[in-house]
């Protein structure tokens, strides 16, 4: 159906139309009469249904509007049927009455838009009306006053029309140029204003040029669409917006407002142009006195655009300095900053800290980016609380935050901080409809002794980060034993594939132990670097960046060979163990694992028994649709899986259980402390006494002594691995290290003497 502001105006001009070419007379004025006071009760109608803020406003719009039409056909009455001269008639007093109505009308509806788009708008409305204003001298007010004909009543008149015009026309720009304001509503009034404007200055120009001195009727199609578009502009829901309180938003200074400005300014030497090339008379004085009112206003417009350019300037400076998540300092800013310290302050210590938030993925994954987003906003918020004022906090990446402050001034207070940073911000954030919390690392440096050169700093504090990453505690300071002269973690990746063709990857194994029997059941197999310079490098040094660089799989692969050939190995010389191997997250989603897994079975003569794969909890969750597929094809092939390093992440115990894993190795950071910490040695019992009734096996890694294997003994743990059993050893030393341990249990377990009988002793002293 058609909107009602479109009816009312396609049925308002077409009668306006019929109403011109009706004979003048009295049913002409009726209809006329009729169309004038159609425009005043369409915006009442308008009023009503849209309930604008200020309705007061469109009331004196309607009077306006009445009034208008009131006047136009009283007048015209006098002139066609009583017969006296236009400009002489008593209704055109009515008419007048229109022009303060509407203006006012207007401005209470620039006033109930706020102040704040003030000044701008103001002053250009004052160029504008100003350069009207010229125009309707020059061309309309001055000819008509200084014309010798008629009465000094039929002058004032013709000089009263272009007035009431430029004043409603000064009122309308004003509401024109505030903020957010051109909508079909205000255009259909400037149409109405147009039409008004265009049918006044046929008027005006009637009483000056003969030709149409007696047709003054010409002027009365603009009168009447004027009066139809003012009521149709107050029955579109756009006329809302007029009287609502204006967005805050930045004034913009759109191509149409410089040329409206640029259109006035260029009025007075367009005017003097056209008055020298038609050699009349120059009309100096309008134009200087219009000049001079132009030149304050736009000098003053000048002004505040150069200010509103700065400010924009200043404006995005912030913006590029500020990181919009967290709205901590940008890398940007972090990193111009270091610059400064570093160049312009001599000698200044300050701690530099980078702070690295653990599978921030994942929760991100699991919880959704808004999630997310609030997560590191909250960490950012604590991250302030937590250094002092004069401690520059900044977001360097995507979960990755840094700290320079100048308070931290020996490595001792970097410690400090670092593992204050860590525990704090390890505590649950609070957020509006949930609690998380996040796993954080630590890598800390003090500037400049450990690096004096932003690019440098920068890089030492991420490989202060990668070594945090790999500690228990979660936080490292810079040290040159890092990183040999070079850095260390590029370097030795792009050695890496050398390293595995020439055996320089070396597989160590560590005993697991069954404490109800005191028996050596299995292996894990262990990764280790032989370093021809560095010596012996641990998995945590290298297992990460084989991560990122995507060798992950060929170690892998590699790993399980040689765990594989070792076990089949040691069972061809009656030691039988299985050997367990650790999965990162990459080869859980990689399509070929379950394949690689079972042709390396078969290439080293092994059933599945044999094999035990380790996944941590996270790994599981990264893609849990994948995992669980590839998990569950390689329980069918009859490999053992278990979840490792449990207890350091985010998964529920039900959630594990929907895996098809046989075994939890609780984590050794709450193992090792069991006997001193009553809060790990209650997560551990119940942990047990849970993974019983979920039929799973516990392992408990990290026992470091016996009053911790007896600890477990007494909660009946199913196995147990560590420090005080045996440490991780090359392939050869493992029998000996097997005949060692189960020859010792007994005596502290408790539990009868292991026959390890003929064979196997022969074994032990072959190796
Ligand atoms: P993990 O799988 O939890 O392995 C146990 C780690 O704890 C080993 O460290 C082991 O030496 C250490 N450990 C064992 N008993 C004790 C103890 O009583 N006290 C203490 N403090 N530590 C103990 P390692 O060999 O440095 O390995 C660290 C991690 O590197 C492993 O943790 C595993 O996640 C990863 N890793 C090792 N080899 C491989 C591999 O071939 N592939 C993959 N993807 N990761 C590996
Ligand atoms: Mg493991
Ligand atoms: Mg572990």
């Amino acid at each position: 159906m058609t909107a009602i502001w479109r009816r009312y105006l396609l049925v308002g001009v077409l009668v306006a139309a019929g109403c011109v070419l009706l004979p003048l007379g009295f049913g002409r004025e009726f209809v006329y009469c009729l169309i004038g006071a159609s425009g005043a009760v369409a915006i009442m109608v308008g009023v009503r249904r849209y309930r604008p803020n200020h309705p007061v406003a469109w009331y004196l719009i309607a009077a306006g509007t009445a009034v208008g039409g009131l006047g136009d056909a009283l007048n015209s009455w006098y002139q066609h049927v009583v017969l006296i001269e236009p400009f002489l008639s008593p209704a055109i007093v009515l008419h007048f009455g229109a022009y303060p109505l509407l203006a006012v009308g207007l401005l209470v509806l620039v006033r109930s838009r706020g102040s704040e788009h003030g000044p701008a708008a103001l002053l250009d409305s004052a160029i504008l009306t100003v350069g009207l204003g010229l125009l309707s001298w020059v061309f309309l007010i001055e000819p008509t006053w200084t014309a010798d004909s008629g009465p000094m009543f039929a002058r004032l008149v013709g000089v009263a029309y272009p007035l009431g015009d430029v004043l409603v026309f000064a009122m309308f720009v004003r509401l024109a140029m505030a903020v957010g304001t051109w909508n079909t509503a205000s255009r259909l009034v400037a149409g109405s204003f147009g039409a008004l404007l265009a049918a006044d200055s046929v008027f005006a120009a009637s009483a000056l040029v003969p030709a149409i001195t007696d047709h003054t009727y010409l002027a009365d199609p603009g009168w009447l669409v004027s009066y139809v578009l003012m009521g149709a502009a107050a029955l579109h829901p756009s006329m809302r917006e007029l009287s609502a309180p204006a967005p805050e938003r930045v004034e913009a200074m759109t191509a149409t407002r410089w040329a409206a400005l640029a259109a006035a300014v260029m009025i007075a030497p367009a005017i003097l142009a056209v008055e020298l090339i038609a050699g009349v008379p120059l009309q100096a004085a309008a134009v200087v006195i219009a000049s001079t009112l132009l030149m304050p206003l736009l000098l003053t417009r000048m002004i505040r655009i150069i200010r509103q350019l700065k400010d924009q300037a200043q404006r995005l400076g912030q913006l590029a300095d500020t990181d919009y998540v967290t709205g901590l300092a940008s890398r940007q800013h972090f990193a111009d900053r270091l610059g400064e310290l570093l160049r312009d302050a001599h000698g200044q210590v300050a701690g530099f800290l980078l702070i690295d938030l653990e599978r921030f993925s994942e929760i991100n994954d699991t919880l959704g980016h808004p999630a997310g987003d609030a997560i590191l906003h909250a960490v950012g918020v604590r991250l302030s609380e937590l250094t002092g004022a004069r401690a520059l906090v900044a977001r360097m990446g995507s979960d990755t935050f840094g700290v320079l402050d100048p308070s931290i001034t020996s490595g001792e207070v970097a410690d400090r901080a670092a593992v204050r940073i860590r525990r704090a911000l390890e505590r649950p954030l609070q957020l509006p409809d949930l609690s998380v919390s996040v796993e954080v690392c630590v890598g800390a440096l003090v500037l400049p002794d450990d690096g004096a050169d932003p690019v440098l700093a920068l890089r030492r504090a991420n490989v202060a980060l990668s070594v945090a990453r790999a500690r228990a505690g979660r936080t490292a300071r810079y040290g040159t034993e890092m990183e040999s002269g070079d850095t260390l973690g590029p370097l030795l990746i792009g050695e890496l594939r050398e390293a595995l063709e020439h055996g320089d990857v070396v597989v160590h194994f560590q005993p697991q132990v069954q404490i109800g029997s005191g028996r050596v059941f299995g292996v894990e197999a262990l990764v280790r670097w032989q370093h021809p310079r560095h010596g012996l490098l641990g998995p945590d040094t290298f297992i990460p960046a084989a991560e990122q660089m995507g060798l992950i799989g060929p170690l892998t692969q590699y790993v399980l060979d040689s765990a594989l050939s070792q076990c089949a190995h040691w069972r061809r010389e009656g030691l039988d163990l299985t050997v367990a191997v650790n999965l990162s997250v990459r080869n859980l989603l990689d399509p070929g694992l379950v394949e690689a897994v079972r042709s390396a079975l078969q290439r080293h003569g092994l059933e599945a028994g044999a094999l035990e794969l380790e996944i941590t909890e996270g790994s599981a969750m990264v893609d849990p649709r994948r995992s669980i597929q590839a998990l569950g094809a390689l329980a069918a092939l009859g490999v053992t899986l278990s979840i490792d390093d449990y207890g350091t992440g985010y998964s529920s115990l039900a959630y594990l259980q929907r895996l098809p894993v046989r075994r939890l190795k609780i984590d050794r950071s709450f193992v090792t402390s069991l006997v001193d910490d009553p809060a790990n040695a209650a997560i551990v019992h119940s942990t047990i006494e849970l993974a019983r009734v979920l039929r799973l096996d516990v392992v408990a890694e990290g026992v470091e002594d016996d009053a911790t294997l007896l600890m477990l003994q007494d909660m009946q743990c199913f196995a147990a691995q560590g420090f005080g059993l045996g440490r991780p050893v090359a392939a050869p030393l493992l029998p000996e290290l097997v005949r060692h341990i189960e020859e010792r249990l007994p005596g502290v377990l408790g539990t009868p003497e292991l026959d390890h009988g003929d064979d196997q002793m022969d074994v032990v002293r072959r190796q």
